[in-house]
């Protein structure tokens, strides 16, 4: 583990103080890819040290955002005013503790209406944590990552970092289709598919085409029972 990760300092975005951050290593064998993107590497899971938390004020947020003033700073200022932080989140993390920081990053997220696709993009790694753990909660989860992408397609421009459109829509399909919304992901899918942008996307028009069929496939078995 120890020269997988490293200790790195960043500006708290809230409070200005220097955090001392453990981060991974950017160099890891993947091993496999789930059909929303859950990445499995060898080494470790790059998701436990993404959040970064601030040991002076309590403030927690994504690592490419850490160091950014928060729009609702003042809010965010008052709530931590005068609570006492107990956290330590650095060295090696848990699995529980890579929950936690999660949880507080969304927290603040949402405190400060952050765009939805950062939003969904928490909500969306902590089902893939969950996942790990094989906990129902991860299914709550993956629905409020589809909530906020469904937001950032009407209000953001695409492409939302390295997700282009037609990703965003494919990933809201996928998530229908996981979360049991049969006929509203063979519509998203379908659409996807029908893209005549999808040829120049020959990975997200396959990964489409298969969820669409599974979609299919389901509905047909419930149809049936
Ligand atoms: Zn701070």
């Amino acid at each position: 583990m120890a020269d997988i990760l490293f200790v790195a300092t960043k500006k708290c975005g809230v409070c200005d103080g220097d955090v001392n951050v453990t981060k991974v290593r950017s160099r890891l064998s993947m091993v496999k890819q789930d059909s929303d993107f859950c990445t499995y590497y060898k080494e470790v899971n790059p998701n436990y040290y993404v959040i970064f938390v601030c040991p002076h004020c309590g403030y927690a947020a994504q690592d490419t955002y850490f160091e950014e003033t928060p729009t609702a700073l003042n809010s965010i200022k008052d709530f931590l005013a005068g609570r006492t932080v107990n956290v330590n989140f650095s060295g090696q993390r848990s699995w529980e503790q890579a929950v936690a920081t999660f949880k507080l990053a969304i927290f603040f997220a949402e405190m400060s209406s952050t765009q939805p696709s950062r939003l969904a993009g928490l909500y969306l790694k902590l089902a893939w944590l969950l996942r790990e753990e094989g906990c129902p909660e991860e299914l709550i989860a993956l629905g409020k990552a589809l909530e906020y992408y469904e937001q950032s397609f009407l209000r953001e421009k695409m492409p939302i970092g390295n997700m282009t459109e037609l990703t965003v829509e494919y990933l809201c399909g996928e998530l229908l289709r996981r979360t049991g919304k049969l006929p509203e992901a063979l519509t998203y899918l379908g659409k996807v598919v029908a893209n005549p942008q999808a040829k120049n996307e020959k990975r997200v028009f396959d990964m489409a085409r298969e969820a669409w069929r599974e979609a299919r496939e389901a509905q047909k078995l419930a149809s049936e029972a």
